[in-house]
């Protein structure tokens, strides 16, 4: 088929490089001619594992192509994606780009039929909303129906999720639409759940909602088990052998973050707020959320006194393992908590410093090795799991250290392991 994606970001770049794979012509659109002029060289804007060999691939098969202009591709396409960004806004989520996004789409619409699906994750009803901007602004004897068929992939695994999906969910309202969706995602031989569109949105929506649900589960249990001297890491073995709950999915940690979970369940909680049904299980899960950082950072000054002055060491800054996205990072929030409080930051991440550098400037300083942040520190905090942290010379960090707190939100070490090094041992829920 004939496709053209609108964005290429996470989700656009990958999900057009994997159906460029699929034999299919996919141009990628994107307003930012320096990146699109990059992407032709097959040189990509984003880290994400697999990602720059598919795009280079596919770039010189001249099955991908990059470009700037609606114009070269919308009108040729039998499916327009729109897979543009919608952060945060004031009430639930901000879907500026998607109505820009739609617009364009419409004034570029050939004779004939397309059919457009919106990737983006959005309250349910936006379809509707998208048809009638299109309907707006289409030129005459353009047919067209708005479909959803929302992304679940992970950042740092966007590649394989893709390739290989769970599911599909596709959400439309007309056979004729479902027939060409389905034909399609076909070759990915995965589930395809056929939904109405409404169903669609909510669907992405409450699969995020539970996700995080879970990681705000286990940090609430994470909490008592401080409390009551117990290990949560042992509650997760116990709970998870009960096939209801299963033993995939515990996070304990400082709560969940990145670009996704926080706006998709705000965005959850502000639908509820617009039913008029305020006191809802979303809002309070935000709640706690938000807070989590700030028991981190109490937990490190009983351990070391007041912040104000203290030298502290982080390892990690991006949002996820496998990814140099800092949108939503719990790391960068974590950061400026110890900020307010006085104290002075070393940070050290493999593949989002960069990116780090440009938001937190000059009230942090980035080094080059995880040693060089743990020279002289008061106390040091792994708040990522990439693997380079796993494998760390603990005993070379002890002796680099001035003082001995290890926070360890992630749970990666061994208690017993670092306890025997001399370390005053912090982590999620564990004696
Ligand atoms: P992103 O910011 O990485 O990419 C968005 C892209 O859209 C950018 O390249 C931007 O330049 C482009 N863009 C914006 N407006 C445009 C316009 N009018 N025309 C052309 N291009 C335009 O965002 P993302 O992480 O890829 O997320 C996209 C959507 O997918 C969001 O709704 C997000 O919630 C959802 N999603 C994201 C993930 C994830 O892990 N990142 C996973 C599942 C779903």
């Amino acid at each position: 088929m004939k496709i053209s994606m609108i964005g290429a970001g996470y989700v656009g770049l990958t999900s057009g490089a994997v159906f460029a794979t699929l034999g299919n012509t996919v141009w990628v659109v994107r307003r930012d001619r320096e990146k699109i002029e990059k992407l032709k060289k097959g040189i990509i804007p984003i880290y994400e594992p697999g990602l720059s060999e598919i795009v280079k691939r596919n770039v010189k098969a001249g099955r991908l192509i990059p470009t700037t202009e609606y114009s070269q591709c919308v009108p040729f396409s039998d499916v327009v994606f729109i897979a543009v960004g919608t952060p945060e806004g004031r009430e639930g989520a901000d879907l500026s780009q998607v109505y820009a996004a739609a617009e364009e789409i419409a004034r570029n619409l050939k004779k004939g039929y397309t059919v457009i699906v919106d990737k983006s994750t959005v309250p349910p009803g936006t379809a509707e909303e998208i048809t009638e901007i299109i309907n707006k602004h289409k030129r005459a004897g353009a047919r067209f129906e708005v479909a959803s068929s929302p992304e679940f992939l992970r950042q740092g695994n966007a590649v394989e999720d893709t390739t290989k999906p769970d599911r599909v969910v596709i959400g439309v309202n007309s056979s004729k639409a479902a027939k060409i969706l389905v034909k399609l995602h076909k070759p990915l031989r995965c589930p395809v759940v056929v939904t109405k569109v409404r169903s669609a949105e909510i669907i992405k929506l409450a699969a995020n909602a539970y996700l995080s649900l879970r990681i705000g589960f286990i940090d609430q249990i994470a909490n008592l088990c401080e409390e009551m001297g117990a290990d949560v890491q042992d509650i997760i073995r116990g709970i998870g052998l009960d096939r209801r709950i299963g033993t995939h999915y515990w996070w304990p940690g400082m709560g969940y973050g990145g670009y996704c979970f926080p706006k998709d369940v705000k965005a959850l909680a502000a639908l509820y707020k617009t039913s008029s049904q305020e006191d809802n299980l979303f809002s309070k899960l935000d709640e706690l959320n938000e807070k989590r950082v700030e028991r981190f950072a109490l937990k490190i000054s009983e351990k070391i006194g007041a912040l104000k002055g203290k030298l502290i060491g982080v390892l990690g800054l991006s949002s996820r393992h496998g990814t140099d996205d800092i949108r939503g990072s719990v790391p960068l929030n974590f950061i400026r908590v110890l900020l307010r409080s006085g104290a002075k930051i070393k940070a050290y991440d493999p593949m989002a410093q960069e990116n780090a550098k440009v938001i937190m400037g000059s009230h942090v300083e980035f080094l080059n090795t995880p040693y060089d942040v743990a020279k002289n520190v008061d106390a040091l905090c792994v708040v990522t799991e990439w693997q380079e942290f796993r494998k760390l010379d603990l005993k070379k960090i002890k002796k680099l250290m001035k003082g001995n707190v290890l926070l360890d939100s992630k749970n990666i070490y061994t208690p017993e392991k670092v306890k025997k090094l001399g370390f005053t041992y912090l982590s999620t829920g564990r004696i």
